[in-house]
């Protein structure tokens, strides 16, 4: 049975593909590998949003090019975006690549490696599904299912951000039926996950092909003070409705949560949505990208601070413990010291309690190519440093507050921080989950206790998470079948860790 290793760079949706590439793969007769070295097929699933993550592509080719002078028949795929982007001059600028593959092009991975397995020509197939778009749902294994899962609800985007390279390597913005989202939570639920993720790159402009939603909630009544004229309607989608659909059909589902919103479409429905729904966790991560009116508008983000602050502003106010995290750019072109005081005044105004920033890098196919990246290297290293200084701040302070508190954590598994608990004994080990708000908590526990929901008192405040100890320990469970998991590079699990200490990369919005 041949063998295969996915490598993930990037964000939720890039994970998200990797594993529908495992599964594909498994459903053709392929068999996950030891390692990447012993793979018979690796497929790189890249990410092009940041410079870095193609520089990173370049020199895990370069690695297994190496491996493929010793061993010919390894085969090597790239997916993703820069597959996307790049198509034909991928493979001619890196010829050890057999295979270039796009997202949309995922169920024909079997075809194309059969194709090279019979002596075929390196491939490149990248071609958006936009006439007819198709969305892979999960296959969960018996046994295989962790507590949480994201499943797709939209591809591609509408939005054309100046800086932004997704439109170009996603496409326009396609959408699932209301219908498939609901089967494929209901499945995975029944495989075991508590918690869901919906993702898209503006997961909440979303509109159901097959039109079986009901108008969302009347609430066209509300008049945003900072959204000129009729927009405040318009906006209105049905990601509201989408979410009560799931709240009725599903049940038994724990938590839902949503990446990436867009600022625009956090609407008057959409709040009125978190007001309602006990589901619906009580954290949202809304990109805001700069505090400047100046900057928002050559970055073509189509709202102003002031509009994004009366929005979230109306969040918390429907739901008063929720917490906010953002995305930000440094060093946009023409960013002025002045401009960026005012990201600055909106990072305390708002009290967001984490932050992905990122230093501004010209993308290929952007609008902003055709301004001058004035900001130095240096002046942006500055900048992120007290961008992240002051968002720790309110951080720091808010997970202090938390000490000495009770919290509901949904355990996602053995954790890598000890949490050090007074009644540590043997055979205790570490674990991770996460509050509703997404706080991390680490805690000890003396068996496996991933996907319980427990009580855990929190002792300590760490600087991205806090540790605690247990309340109640649940009954021990019949252990599971063992779960495959997919192989990456040295065996490290694909993620990252932002300023937040949130594992992944956003999904833009
Ligand atoms: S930043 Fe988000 S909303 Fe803007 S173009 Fe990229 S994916 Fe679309």
């Amino acid at each position: 049975m041949p063998s295969f290793a996915v490598v993930t760079f990037g964000c939720q949706m890039n994970m998200h593909d990797s594993t529908r590439m495992e599964e594909v793969l498994r459903g053709a007769g392929y068999a996950p590998a030891q390692d990447v070295e012993g793979a018979d097929v690796v497929l790189l699933n890249t990410c092009s949003v940041r410079e870095k993550a193609e520089q990173k592509l370049r020199s895990e080719v370069g690695r297994l090019g190496q491996l493929k002078r010793r061993r010919p028949d390894l085969v090597i795929g790239v997916a993703g975006c820069v597959a996307q982007q790049e198509g034909e001059r991928l493979l001619r600028a890196l010829p050890q690549i057999d295979l270039i593959i796009g997202p949309d092009n995922i169920p024909e991975l079997p075809r194309l490696l059969a194709d090279l397995d019979t002596g075929g020509l390196p491939q490149v197939r990248t071609v958006f599904d936009v006439d007819a778009p198709s969305f892979l749902s999960a296959r969960p294994r018996p046994g295989s299912a962790g507590a949480t899962a994201f499943v797709t609800v939209m591809k591609g985007c509408n939005e054309r951000c100046s800086y932004c390279i997704v439109p170009h390597t996603r496409g326009p913005e396609r959408y699932r039926p209301a219908r498939e989202i609901v089967d494929e939570i209901a499945t995975l639920v029944r495989a075991g996950v508590r918690e869901i993720t919906l993702l898209g790159q503006t997961v909440n402009s979303y509109r159901d092909p097959e039109a079986s939603l009901p108008p969302g909630p009347l609430v066209a009544e509300r008049r945003w003070q900072h959204t000129r004229g009729s927009l405040a309607r318009q906006d209105e989608t049905e990601f509201p409705a989408l979410l009560y659909r799931i709240a009725e059909q599903v049940p038994e589902l724990l938590r839902l949560r949503y990446t990436s919103p867009h600022p625009r479409h956090l609407t008057a429905s959409l709040i009125r949505a978190h007001q309602e729904l006990p589901v619906l966790a009580r954290h949202v991560h809304m990109p805001v990208q700069s505090g400047s009116d100046r900057v928002l508008r050559r970055m073509i983000r189509r709202y102003s601070a002031a509009e994004y602050v009366e929005r979230t502003d109306a969040l918390r106010e429907a739901v008063p413990d929720l917490t906010l995290t953002t995305d930000v750019i440094v060093g946009f072109p023409g960013e002025s010291d002045e401009d960026f005081e005012q990201t600055l005044e909106l990072m305390r105004r708002v009290g967001f309690v984490g932050v992905f920033g990122f230093k501004y890098s010209q993308r290929p196919f952007t609008p902003a190519l055709q301004l001058a990246d004035d900001v130095s290297e240096a002046e942006k290293g500055r900048r992120l440093e007290r961008l992240f200084a002051t968002v720790d701040e309110r951080k720091v302070a808010h997970l202090t507050s938390l000490v000495g508190s009770t919290q509901r954590v949904l355990v996602e598994g053995r954790g890598k921080v000890q949490a050090f608990s007074a009644t540590a004994g043997e055979g205790t080990a570490s674990y991770t989950g996460r509050t509703e708000r997404n706080e991390i908590v680490h805690f000890d526990a003396p068996w496996d206790v991933t996907g319980e929901v427990l009580e855990v008192t929190i002792r300590e405040a760490y600087k991205n998470s806090l540790a605690g100890d247990l309340q109640e320990l649940p009954p021990r469970r019949a252990p599971a079948a063992s779960a495959a998991s997919s192989t990456r590079p040295g065996g490290a699990q694909p993620s990252r860790v932002g300023q937040d200490g949130r594992r992944l990369l956003p999904v833009l919005g």
